[in-house]
């Protein structure tokens, strides 16, 4: 690698790096790029997840909306290209409730939501049935969502569901993947049109007038490139300050649990559920003593955000739950590793999710069985990803994912490879600038968005 020479330098091999490189040299035949990361492609974040996608996304206008609507159209184009192996399903998300006045907020947030082109709101009260989703495939599938205000219906469909659920909606444009296999699709199509993985970390960026020159690596070697794109993950701002900027992002902490159902409670062909009220976990008395006496236990009695929420992976005797619960947010500008979860986190998403699925008490005492892991949401202030150009001539950025990274991959390679190749701009190219950080109106703006917009 030393005195070598690139178009393009790729800081990350995530899941944005290497759907930058496959935008770039497949669709765009851009020669002489080099994708570098000092991991295995991959494994910081983009394999932690739940992996799945959306197009439901709240205001306040439709940009996100027509983001991830054309993120999912990429990534149907892509499943039908290589025969779905990353196996793309349309399962649906699913929010419910017990609580009649959330019921009545759950039509008016879908009304909201089907505003900005999510697709038609369709209410069932009881009379006729509405269309399950299949559990593999994604073609024919409704969008919108289905919002069913008849306890039956929901649970004929979804008989594992506690029985006082009240309403529920089932948005449509929705399931999930694999996203380690999407990605290793990505890469070796990328590979096979000439882009070059290195190992090795980006340790500096030499700049020359304003313009990116050499990318100094960690082995010694140099790279002379004109243009470098950074998709570090959540080290975003460390590579961000090789080249003197202050990327305005933090990254925070999110875990999730993969947790066997040997008792097949759920049946693992259900779709991503959420349950949207607070909750209160199940202890016994004796339990309540003990967790009363300890200091950092105590807050295991108080009330819960909404929000758990679960996906099954796998299928049969093999099946597994995906539970997660961000019920507390902690935010670093440098994450540590390994990152380092509440020492309840397993029994609070146990529990929690009891509420919803009550056969999920028979796991009572067994939650040190589940694997936690997960990673780093990295994040502006919006919520808001950061793609294109930055300030440096050359420099550009496929970045602050956050918990979307996996389901805007293409719509995000897509618009960077559009900046660099001089390609049109869809209409929310604007909006995800690293300019707007010094717009004033960004300011005004950031008034009106809350950075958990979205976020599940
Ligand atoms: C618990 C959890 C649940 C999630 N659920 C979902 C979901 O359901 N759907 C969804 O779409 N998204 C989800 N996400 C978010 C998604 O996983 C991320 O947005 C996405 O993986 C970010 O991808 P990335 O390529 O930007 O970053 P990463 O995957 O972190 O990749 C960045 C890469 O850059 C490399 N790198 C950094 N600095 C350097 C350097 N100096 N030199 C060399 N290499 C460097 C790193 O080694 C790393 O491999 C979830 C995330 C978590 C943590």
């Amino acid at each position: 690698m030393k005195g070598s020479t690139a178009d393009i330098v790729i800081c990350g091999a995530g899941i944005a790096g290497v759907s930058a490189a496959y935008h770039l040299a497949v669709r765009h035949r851009v020669k002489n790029i080099v994708l570098i990361d000092e991991r295995p492609p991959l494994t910081l974040t983009s394999d932690k997840g739940t992996q799945a996608y959306r197009n439901w996304w709240p205001g306040p206008d439709d940009t996100m909306v027509r983001f991830m609507n054309r993120g999912i159209d990429l990534l149907e184009e892509l499943a039908d290209e290589c025969g779905n192996l990353f196996d793309l399903n349309r399962r649906g998300y699913v929010f419910l409730t017990a609580d009649t006045r959330n019921a009545a907020e759950l039509e008016r947030h879908a009304q909201a939501v089907s505003a900005f082109g999510a697709g038609p709101v369709r209410v069932h009260k009881g009379l006729e049935d509405y269309p399950p989703s299949p559990p593999r495939g994604f073609q024919g599938q409704p969008t919108g969502a289905d919002i069913v205000l008849d306890a039956a219906t929901i649970l004929r469909h979804f008989p594992f569901i506690t029985e006082d659920v009240v309403a529920m909606t089932h948005v449509r444009r929705c399931g999930w993947l694999d996203s380690m296999r999407l990605g290793g699709w990505l890469l070796e199509n990328a590979e096979a049109h000439g882009v070059r993985l290195v190992r090795d970390r980006v340790e500096a960026v030499r700049t020359v007038g304003g313009r990116v020159q050499t990318i100094l690596l960690q082995s010694g070697g140099l790279l002379d490139a004109s243009n470098l794109v950074i998709a570090a993950g959540p080290l975003l701002k460390q590579v961000g300050a090789m080249l003197g900027l202050d990327v305005p992002v933090v990254n925070e902490l999110h875990g999730k649990i993969t947790f066997r159902d040997s008792l097949g409670v759920v049946p693992c062909s259900a779709p991503m559920m959420i349950w949207n009220d607070t909750v209160r976990l199940k202890w016994t008395d004796s339990e309540r003593v003990n967790l009363k006496a300890r200091e950092d236990s105590t807050f295991l009695l108080d009330e819960f955000p909404a929000g758990v929420h679960f996906r099954p992976r796998g299928n049969g005797e093999r099946c597994e739950l995906l539970l997660i619960w961000t019920y507390e947010t902690k935010s670093w500008e440098e994450p540590v590793w390994p990152p380092v979860y509440p020492r309840y986190y397993a029994q609070v998403c146990l529990r929690g999710l009891s509420r919803m699925i009550p056969g999920l008490s028979a796991y009572f005492g067994h939650e040190s069985e589940g694997v936690v892991d997960g990673g780093y949401y990295c994040k502006a202030r919006d919520n808001r990803p950061v793609i294109g150009p930055l300030p440096v001539e050359g420099a550009h950025a496929i970045a602050a994912l956050s918990g979307y990274g996996v389901m805007a991959s293409q719509a995000a390679a897509e618009l960077l490879a559009a900046h660099i190749v001089g390609g049109p701009l869809p209409n929310y190219a604007d909006a995800f600038l690293f300019a707007r950080f010094d717009d004033p109106e960004y300011q005004t703006m950031l008034k009106r968005l809350d950075a958990l917009s979205g976020q599940l």
